[in-house]
């Protein structure tokens, strides 16, 4: 499903098989889930540098051509960083997320809501035994960058989540097993999110404009909006974190300086390493993350990103070519 021009829809288009440039594997794609992000780029608050353009980041898929570190017939991971210089001042430190020429697996280059594509196997991952292709796919990014998010927050006891999406549904897992404390905030009346947060181990959900009992450690902002990072200061205590864990914000209002005194810290999260991924996907199957998936047919893409969109999805999105 090609995106043809800015705004979309995504409509059906028969390619040609991606053939694998140097250092690339072709992937037949098993499952894809959908992100946040894609409905930035589609609502053009991130608009691609060209089209036409093959969207999705979280694809699960089986290698089909021989490379130097996979077989053909591997079951591997496709994330959003694409690839990196690995020259910049940035890749040279170790910050490969930050890298001044990366490219983005369904933004800068194809990606998998389609039957096939190619992908650098040096960043893509091998999959734990422990997944299917559809309960794997929203690990790729909501899991991997969610798990950056949370390693921002360092030893942070009691966390806020702002926002209780596809992400945060995997993270308040590791959260839990690494002992922490989880405070769910959800949209105004969404009682159902507030539930499922429950359930999975919040110790306390109610909606973003409620102060929590406790003062927090950390906050971490899951959901796009600008006015939540004020509203996180308010809550969390001296020296404590506000991380923004998504790639586009609404814009953020001005706020009194005295709410970020007392060495609060706010701060983004930008994709990811590779490092990230490998430590996450180690850590999934021990806890074991249980992902939460709605699955539709590729053709019906625009109707998975439509439900996200309108917030009808509990969990993640995933579409199966
Ligand atoms: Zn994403
Ligand atoms: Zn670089």
């Amino acid at each position: 499903m090609v995106l043809e021009k800015a705004g979309g829809p995504l409509i059906f288009r028969e390619l040609a098989q991606p053939e694998p440039q140097k250092g690339q594997v072709r992937i037949k794609v098993k499952a894809c889930s959908i992100c946040r992000t894609d409905l930035h780029i589609l609502d053009q608050e991130l608009p691609p540098p060209s089209f036409p353009l093959i969207l999705g980041h979280q694809i699960v898929g089986e290698t089909e051509t021989d490379s130097t570190r996979f077989k053909k017939g591997e079951l591997v991971g496709v994330p959003w960083l694409g690839k990196t210089c690995g020259t910049c001042f940035y890749c040279k430190r170790g910050d490969e997320n930050l890298c001044d020429n990366p490219t983005f697996t369904g933004y800068t280059i194809n990606g998998g809501f389609a039957e096939y594509c190619v992908a650098d196997e040096q960043f893509i991952f091998p999959l734990p035994k422990d997944y299917s292709p559809t309960q794997a796919a929203p690990l790729l990014c909501a899991g991997m960058i969610g798990y950056r998010s949370l390693k921002m927050a360092g030893d942070a006891k009691k966390i806020g989540f702002y926002g209780f999406g596809a992400a945060a549904h995997l993270l308040i897992q590791v959260a839990r097993y690494q002992k922490q404390d989880v405070f769910a905030f959800t949209r105004k009346g969404d009682t159902h999110s507030q539930e499922v947060a429950k359930k999975l181990g919040a110790v306390w959900a109610k909606s973003s404009e409620d102060t929590p009992p406790e003062e927090l450690d950390a906050a971490i902002i899951f959901a796009p909006i600008g006015p939540l990072i004020p509203t996180a200061l308010k809550a969390v205590r001296k020296g404590g974190s506000v991380i923004c864990a998504g790639i586009h914000m609404s814009d953020i209002p001005s706020f009194p300086y005295q709410i970020l005194w007392g060495e609060r810290i706010v701060r983004s999260v930008a994709n990811l390493t590779r490092k990230d991924g490998e430590e996450f996907l180690a850590l999934a199957p021990k806890i074991p993350i249980q992902t939460d998936v709605k699955t539709y047919p590729l053709d019906q893409v625009n109707q998975a990103l439509q439900d996200l969109k309108d917030g009808k999805l509990s969990g993640s999105a995933v579409i199966l070519p």
